[in-house]
């Protein structure tokens, strides 16, 4: 893979491109680099036993020297997840708005980094240079607080990364996009836009924030029982409107799950959640009348441990649910959730209650652009290329073709990976390492490493250990022992247990003065086609060995 020239300002997404999530963005210019975003994915059963993934930063940190800083463009997942997981391997300085800033500091905190971190807080709209990138903070709607789409100057072209966005005019907690900002810039000049694809395949306006309010007030005004409501813990004006949907219904409002106690403290101190009435505890919930209630939870995608499943598996400490409550799931059903999903909401079907979300209901809207939304941005911003990410090959492609049919001269479809030169003759021209690690406790696993290679194993078939105990000879000093964990029940079929211990008896009369290497291999030879001969499968076989002297 060649390097970038000095001269040429490059490209290259290392997560994002070709899926919606972990992102991450690295842009050259003048022997430098600089990254936008260092977002966490979802994993898959690729990664048995791990929630979440971080990106392989291979081709960092071969290039650590040439890094300058890290820029978040907004406090989703997807954007700043792995702020944390990878903030030792990096230690780069950081740059984000305050409301950004306290949810990365809470992350640090977590892996007991907050001291050592070095995070700038920027101001929404500001203008700052991170080593020769000349930066600016452009403030666009989003579902989440502060969202910044970012200028990035440099004495070869512009680049506007539009980071996630939907043009929204009555955002509720925030001002509204920042129209006169991304109008300048296309007077100014922009090489490139590198540009949000969630919703290229939606045609109509995303829907406003403020437009909920109604809508959630009278669904809750129709409500008799005590009202359950979940959503994204970080969508804080989603949070504002569902209070004054409750404070209508004259019902007070308690939070249950971590998350949004936390969010909403990071929200009041850098002041959003203003003027709505104060929490109650979710103890006192029962103190008041079923309908002067509603209960904020987390736990909009089916997640395992939120409050919501708590309460619905009757596990939660304090909230019980009784028959005709109602269940509002304000949030976008996220593709690849569905199936957890319906489980819950038939759950709660069958314990009585109402359930509403986004399929029968208007109980919430998008937080990401349509393609009229995507039009009306190159109307603005008039970049000569456009270049989709944060979407997977269908919505990139889909979205290079809406930006030639609006009139942008040049489009360029990526993937993770490709090196993008945008000055001079722009196009792909190198292949940089792109991957994930599974986020297993406190270590991180790639995907084909030993461990989660292993575990893939164990899950498909169990394991059989193997115990021995030799002297120097290499004769058996007592009987073999096996374990069979996910294999078979060893109490209920003892007889097999000691049949295979008698082959490995048997096997070890002919292994005399062979070395533990030789032992291992027939050992494990002989097991496998036992088992696959009784049991038609092959399980993952280790072997201890014991030497006495
Ligand atoms: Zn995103
Ligand atoms: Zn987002």
């Amino acid at each position: 893979m060649r390097k970038p020239n000095k001269d040429e300002l490059v490209f290259l997404p290392l997560g994002g491109s070709n899926e919606i999530g972990m992102n991450v963005n690295l842009y050259h210019y003048n022997g430098k680099w600089i990254i936008i975003d260092l977002g966490a994915g979802f994993a898959d059963n690729k990664f048995p036993g791990v929630d979440m993934l971080a990106p392989d930063l291979s081709f960092v940190y071969e290039n650590i020297k040439d890094f300058v800083g890290i820029v978040l463009t907004h406090g989703h997942e997807d954007h700043i997840g792995a702020c944390g997981y990878l903030f030792d391997q990096l230690q780069l300085p950081m740059y984000a708005t305050p409301f950004t800033a306290e949810i990365i500091k809470n992350k640090l905190d977590q892996v007991k980094a907050k001291d050592r971190a070095k995070i700038n807080v920027v101001q929404p709209g500001s203008r700052f240079k991170v080593g020769d990138f000349d930066l600016q903070m452009i403030h666009i709607t989003h579902s989440i607080p502060e969202m910044n789409g970012i200028m990035l100057r440099t004495p070869v072209g512009n680049v506007f990364h539009t980071g996630d966005w939907k043009f929204d005019p009555h955002p509720v907690v925030l001002p509204t996009s920042d129209f006169d900002a991304l109008e300048a810039i296309g007077k100014e000049g922009v090489l490139a836009m590198v540009c949000d694809s969630t919703n290229v395949f939606n045609d109509r306006y995303s829907g406003s924030e403020g437009d909920l309010l109604p809508h959630l007030t009278k669904l809750i005004s129709e409500q008799r029982g005590k009202v359950y409501v979940t959503t994204f813990a970080s969508n804080v004006a989603r949070i504002d409107t569902i209070c004054r949907a409750a404070m209508a219904n004259k019902r007070k409002v308690a939070l249950t799950g971590l998350s949004l106690h936390k969010i909403t403290d990071f929200a009041k101190n850098t002041g959003y959640l203003k003027d709505i009435d104060p929490f109650i505890s979710d103890k006192e919930v029962d103190n008041y009348p079923r309908d002067r209630v509603l209960v904020i939870c987390t736990g909009c995608q089916g997640e395992e441990r939120a409050a919501l499943q708590k309460i619905v598996r009757g596990d939660h400490p304090t909230l019980k649910i009784t028959p005709k409550d109602t269940v509002i799931f304000s949030s976008k059903i996220i593709p690849g959730n569905e199936k957890k999903l319906n489980k819950v909401f038939n759950d709660f079907v069958h314990l009585k209650c109402e359930v509403f979300t986004e399929k029968t209901s208007t109980v919430h809207v998008s937080g990401h652009p349509s393609s009229a939304e995507l039009s009306k941005m190159y109307e603005l911003v008039k970049p000569q290329i456009a270049i989709p990410v944060h979407g997977e090959a269908m919505h990139i492609h889909a979205h290079c073709k809406l930006a030639k049919k609006v009139g942008v001269p040049q489009q360029i479809e990526i993937q993770n990976g490709n090196m993008v030169r945008l000055n001079g003759e722009p196009g792909i021209i190198g292949q940089a390492k792109f991957g994930y690690l599974g986020v297993d406790g406190y270590m991180l696993q790639p995907e084909n490493g030993a461990v989660m290679s292993v575990r893939r194993k164990l899950r498909e078939s169990g394991a059989i250990v193997v115990s021995i105990v030799l002297d120097k000879n290499s004769v058996l000093q007592c009987a073999p022992n096996i374990r069979c964990p996910g294999v078979i029940d060893e109490q209920e079929n003892p007889a097999f247990v000691t049949y295979i211990e008698e082959e490995i008896a048997d096997l070890m009369e002919h292994q005399k003065k062979q070395g533990n290497d030789e032992i291992i291999k027939k050992i494990r030879k002989k097991v496998k086609m036992l088992i696959e001969h009784e049991l038609g499968k092959i399980p993952v076989v280790e072997i201890l060995i014991s030497r006495l002297n």
